[in-house]
C-alpha cells in the first residue's frame, strides 16, 4: 500500500475547505489545508461577514430619520467617517483570521501556506514542495466574474469595494444579484448618490417576482436610482471622475464603477489536467452526489463546484465529504430547502420554491397567502415602507412549499421558519401556532384565506 503524506490535502482554507478539514481531523485523519491568502476565504475576508458589517454601518442614516420623525429625538447633523469603519471592519477580520488558524491548529490540521496545484491524483505542489496525499479536496471558492468591454479595468468588484480609500460620492452599481443590490443599499446608506443598472426587465432573477418587485419599489423610494434594461457598454476616466455610456445612448458621469455580475469558479491554473480531473462550462467541477470528481480519490466543494453558491452550503458539503472519507459510509449533502437571505435595504428572506415554479409544479393546487403591510414602527415614523410576506401552499398535501419576506429582519425570521419548511410543516401547523405580538413574524401564521 502506497503511504503517504498525509490522508486529505485540501486546497483552499475557505469556509467549506476548513469545515472539511476540521472534521476530517477530529475523525483521525492527518490532514493538511493549503491557502495562499487570508484563512476564511471569501466569506471572511471578502463577502458575507465585511458586508454584514457595513450593512450594519449604513442603516444609521435612516434610523436617526425614524427617530427625529416619529420618536421625538432631536440630533444635530451627524457625520461619517468611511476611513474609521475600515478601519474597525479590518480589525475584526483580522480576529476571524486568527481565530480560523487557531480552529486549524487546535484540530490537529497542518497549514501549508502558498498556492497548491495538482502534479497528479496524490500529489499537490505548494511553493515548491512537493506533497502527497491520499485524498484530495478541491475548495478554491469563486472570483468575480466583470465583462469584456471598453474601460473594464476602470471598475471595481466587491474584492476592492472593501477596501476603498474614501467612500465615492457618486456610484455606478451594475448587475442585478445579491452584491449588486446589497451594494446599493449599503453605499446608499452611507451616503452615496447610487444608480444602479440591470441587463433585463427585473433584478434578481430566480427570486419569487413579489419579493423583486416590491424590493425594487423601495428602493426606488429610497432614492436609489435604479434602472432596469440598461447595460454599460464603456468607461472611461474624465477630469471629474469616470463617463460610463449606457446602453440606451445616454451616460453617467461616476466616482466608481462597483460590477457585480456574478462570480466564476476560480479553477484555473490549479493543475486539474494533470490529475486528470474533468471541468464544466464556465471552470465548474462536476461532481456526484457525494461531491466526488471523476477521479475517485479527488473531492471538490462549495463554489468551484457551482452548486448553491453560499457560504453554509459549503460547510455542509465540507462535512459530507470528511464523513464520506472518514466516517461511518458515503454521506450526500442535502440542497434542498436551503434557506437564504439578500442582506439589500430591506433585506429578503427565502425558502423554498418561488411562486412561478411552485406553479409549475402544483398547478391549480398551488395556494397563494401573499400579505402586504406597514409594519408598526413606521405608523410614527410615516415611512411608507411596505413589509411583504408569502407563503406558498400545496393544497393536496397542505405542504408549504415556499416562504418569502421583504422587510426588517427578513433574515432571521426566515431561519425560523426555515427549520419547520425542512421537517415539512403543513399549513394546518402554520394555523395552530399562535403568533407573537406585536411582530411582523406574526404575519406568517395569520394568514387565514389565500390571495389568490
Ligand atoms: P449573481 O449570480 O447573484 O448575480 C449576477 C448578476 O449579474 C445577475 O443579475 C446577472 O444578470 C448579472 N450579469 C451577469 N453577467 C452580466 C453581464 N455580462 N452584463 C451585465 N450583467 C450581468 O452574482 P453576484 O455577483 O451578485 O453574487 C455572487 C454569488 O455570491 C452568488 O452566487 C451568491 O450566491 C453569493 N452571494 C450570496 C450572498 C447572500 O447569501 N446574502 C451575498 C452575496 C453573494 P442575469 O440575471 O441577467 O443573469
Amino acid at each position: 500500500m502506497a503511504s503517504y503524506d498525509y490522508d486529505l490535502f485540501t486546497i483552499g482554507a475557505g469556509s467549506g475547505g476548513v469545515r472539511g478539514s476540521r472534521i476530517a481531523a477530529s475523525l483521525g485523519a492527518r490532514v493538511a489545508v493549503a491557502e495562499d491568502s487570508e484563512l476564511g476565504g471569501t466569506c471572511v475576508n471578502l463577502g458575507c461577514i465585511p458586508k454584514k458589517l457595513l450593512v450594519y454601518a449604513s442603516h444609521f442614516a435612516e434610523e436617526r430619520e425614524d427617530a427625529i420623525a416619529g420618536f421625538g429625538w432631536s440630533v444635530a447633523e451627524p457625520e461619517f467617517d468611511w476611513a474609521t469603519l475600515i478601519a474597525n471592519k479590518d480589525k475584526e477580520i483580522k480576529r476571524l483570521n486568527g481565530v480560523y488558524d487557531r480552529m486549524l491548529v487546535d484540530a490537529g490540521v497542518t497549514i501549508v501556506p502558498g498556492r497548491a496545484r495538482l502534479v497528479d491524483a496524490h500529489t499537490v505542489e505548494v511553493a515548491g514542495r512537493r506533497i502527497t496525499a491520499e485524498n484530495i479536496l478541491i475548495a478554491v471558492g469563486g472570483w468575480p466574474f466583470v465583462p469584456d468591454f471598453p474601460g473594464r479595468e476602470l471598475a471595481i468588484t466587491s474584492n476592492e469595494v472593501f477596501h476603498l480609500d474614501a467612500l465615492p460620492e457618486r456610484v455606478l452599481v451594475v448587475g442585478g444579484g445579491y452584491i449588486a443590490v446589497e451594494f446599493a443599499g449599503i453605499l446608499h446608506g452611507l451616503g452615496s448618490r447610487v444608480t444602479q443598472i440591470y441587463r433585463r426587465e427585473l433584478f434578481l432573477r430566480g427570486f419569487d417576482d413579489s419579493v423583486r418587485e416590491a424590493l425594487a419599489t423601495e428602493m426606488k423610494r429610497k432614492d436609489i436610482d435604479l434602472r432596469f434594461s440598461l447595460e454599460a457598454t464603456s468607461i472611461e476616466k474624465t477630469e471629474g471622475g469616470l463617463r460610463v455610456a449606457l446602453s440606451d445612448g445616454s451616460d453617467i458621469e461616476v466616482d466608481q464603477v462597483l460590477y457585480a455580475t456574478g462570480r466564476v469558479p476560480k479553477t484555473d491554473d490549479l493543475g486539474l489536467e494533470a490529475a486528470g480531473v474533468e471541468v464544466g462550462p464556465g471552470g465548474a467541477i462536476p461532481v456526484d452526489a457525494v461531491s466526488r470528481t471523476n477521479v475517485p480519490n479527488i473531492f471538490a466543494i462549495g463554489d468551484c463546484t457551482d452548486r448553491v453558491n453560499l457560504t453554509p452550503v459549503a460547510l455542509h458539503e465540507g462535512t459530507c465529504v470528511a464523513h464520506t472519507l472518514f466516517g461511518d459510509g458515503e454521506r450526500a449533502p442535502d440542497h434542498e430547502y436551503v434557506a437564504s437571505a439578500v442582506f439589500s435595504q430591506p433585506p429578503i428572506g427565502s425558502v423554498g420554491l418561488t411562486e412561478a415554479k411552485a406553479r409549475d409544479r402544483f398547478g391549480d393546487d398551488l395556494a397563494v397567502y401573499e400579505s402586504r403591510f406597514r409594519a408598526l414602527k413606521h405608523t410614527l415614523t410615516g415611512s411608507a415602507e411596505q413589509t411583504l410576506m408569502k407563503l406558498l401552499v400545496d393544497r393536496k398535501s397542505d405542504a408549504v412549499v415556499g416562504l418569502h419576506m421583504l422587510g426588517p429582519d427578513a433574515g432571521e425570521i426566515t431561519q425560523g421558519f426555515a427549520v419547520a419548511i425542512k421537517a415539512g410543516v403543513t399549513k394546518s401547523q402554520f394555523d395552530q401556532t399562535i403568533g407573537i405580538h406585536p411582530t411582523a413574524a406574526e404575519e406568517f401564521v395569520t394568514m387565514r384565506e389565500p390571495t389568490r
